[in-house]
């Protein structure tokens, strides 16, 4: 008897022009899953000593991909943080209030790889000295004189140009993969956690349950198949964009200009370009506040920038020991 494949309705449109991409979606859903042929003991037996001594051959080159946020229309939904945890099938983090904020997930972990971020800026009220409890308008992006509003950032890995989580890794489990984007290959980190002590955004966490570092994959496995990530394409607002870095950085410069022209003087892009201390970002931000506002560094350093020093310090003290042992042996000697 035949397989049957599921027959789907015809897919809605919505009003974003992706009908391509949601059907190339549901053509992948519709597909059988695919499995190797069988094969003889033997031939399984010389895979596994031969193929880790095989050399394969690396994908074609692709141009860099990335995400340009827009955190002035996310309204804070989490849709992004669900699509993520779904996709990946990473567990929830339970259901505990932070007693602090409307955001309960905290912060990024190694099954949160997506974090939307509230920045909640409440004057105090002057009826109650209270700055919660009390009505006050809201705006996300409001005109001078800004008094009250929520900032919202979804908080993802920066998927930096020159990655110092990749620099540090000792294993070469961290790579840039053929879209640019920093991928760890979790079979062969062995958790010495050196990427997590080396990452400026506190992006990276070592699992409990593997005891391997986990992030954001920028959903390689869906770029593969022609397919936007999933937070992406799960962002209502738009807020969360997916593309080649260079058209990013474009529509963000547009967007910037815009802002300014409707009265937002302070709108600016975070780690679009390079600084002298950081490479440009393939995930960058458009931000209306100060980068520390929203947790991250106002100036973010490449550690490995100072480990030359690091370095010479290292091995002048190693020769002195050298030489005081050598003096030591010189008059114990006679
Ligand atoms: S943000 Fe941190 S974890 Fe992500 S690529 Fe950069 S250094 Fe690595
Ligand atoms: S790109 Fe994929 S893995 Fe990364 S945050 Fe989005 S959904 Fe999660
Ligand atoms: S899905 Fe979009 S709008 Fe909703 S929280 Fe994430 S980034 Fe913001």
């Amino acid at each position: 008897m035949g397989l049957i494949r599921p027959t789907l309705p015809p897919p809605p449109l919505n009003g974003k022009g992706n009908l391509l991409m949601a059907n190339k979606e549901r053509e992948l859903a519709a597909l059988l899953p695919g499995s190797d042929p069988p094969r003889g003991r033997l031939a399984a037996l010389m895979d596994r000593f031969v193929s880790p001594f095989r050399r394969g051959v690396p994908p074609a080159t692709r141009p860099a991909t990335g995400f340009y946020t827009d955190t002035t229309v996310c309204i804070g939904c989490k849709a992004c943080e669900v699509a993520c945890k779904q996709w990946n099938q990473l567990p929830a983090d339970g259901f505990d209030w932070t007693g602090n904020s409307y955001d309960n997930t905290g912060e990024l972990s190694a099954t949160s790889w997506r974090h939307v971020k509230f920045i909640e800026q409440f004057k105090p009220s002057p009826a109650t000295g209270e700055g919660s409890g009390s009505r006050m308008a809201l705006d996300l992006v409001p005109s001078p004189p800004q008094e009250n509003r929520w900032l919202m950032m979804s908080d993802v890995c920066k998927h930096c140009v020159t990655a110092p989580c990749q620099q540090a890794c000792p294993t070469g489990a961290i790579l840039h993969n053929e879209f640019e984007n920093v991928y760890i290959q979790r079979d062969i980190c062995n958790g010495c956690s050196y990427c997590i002590a080396a990452c400026p955004f506190g992006v990276i966490t070592r699992a409990s349950f593997d005891g391997h570092s986990h992030k954001c994959t920028l959903c390689y496995d869906r770029q593969k198949d022609g397919l936007v990530p999933a937070c992406a394409k799960a962002c209502p607002t738009g807020s969360i964009q997916f593309g080649p870095v260079d058209e990013l950085r474009e529509r963000a410069g547009k967007r910037v200009e815009e802002l300014h022209g409707r009265g937002v003087p302070g709108a600016y892009l975070y780690g679009d370009t390079p600084s002298e201390t950081y490479s440009g970002l393939n995930s960058f931000y458009l931000l209306v506040d100060g980068p520390s506002v929203y947790g991250l560094p106002e100036k973010p350093f490449n550690p490995w920038l100072h480990m030359g020093g690091d370095y010479v310090r290292a091995l002048v003290g190693g020769l002195m020991a050298i030489g005081a042992l050598a003096l030591v042996f010189l008059f114990l000697g006679h």
